[in-house]
């Protein structure tokens, strides 16, 4: 049932159109994000529609997803939901730049076709955080020796800052 948004599309005919595009992407349909989401992650869902605002054409819509990316601190899955309100005028030119609708944001298009799921990537790849890490890690720490020894060790570390923190405040 689910539509691909790997389509080439004319912006300029779909605003002509008032095109409605909805559709997925699956991971093994990325290219940018493969690297940095994990192939659990459910597919990119994304509602799209063309239209024109003065002489820009512009992309509206909402683009959905659940992901799951990888915690650098333990290493753990850490799911991540994005939720997009895309407001997108389509240029072709820097130089449009500060001509832009008020609240849009630029979309530089090279050449006269807009891939559908390199624009749908550009946006997630922006709200994605630069290093993701779980609030609280959810990692149980083994119960072997070695490890309560680092415990131990972080304690021993820990006491002597203690006790300066005490004294400061005598
Ligand atoms: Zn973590």
């Amino acid at each position: 049932m689910s539509k691909t948004l790997q389509k080439e599309v004319d912006p300029i005919l779909c605003a002509s159109q008032e095109r409605k595009i909805s559709g997925e992407l699956s991971y093994n349909e990325l290219t940018r994000l493969k690297d940095v989401i994990e192939p659990s992650s459910q597919p990119i869902r994304a509602d799209l529609e063309f239209s024109r605002i003065g002489k820009f054409v512009v992309v509206t819509g909402r683009i959905s997803a659940s992901l799951v990316l990888q915690c650098v601190a333990c290493l753990e899955a850490l799911d991540f939901q994005v939720e997009i309100d895309v407001k997108l005028a389509i240029i072709n030119s820097e130089s449009l730049l500060n001509q832009l609708p008020d609240n849009y944001e630029p979309c530089l298009l090279e050449g006269d076709h807009l891939l559908i799921s390199e624009l749908v990537e550009s946006e997630v790849v922006l709200v994605l955080p630069d290093v993701p890490r779980h609030n609280v890690c959810p990692i149980d720490l083994p119960k072997s020796s070695s490890s309560k020894d680092f415990a131990l060790q972080m304690e021993e570390k820990k006491n002597p800052f203690d006790v300066l923190e005490s004294l400061k405040k005598h």
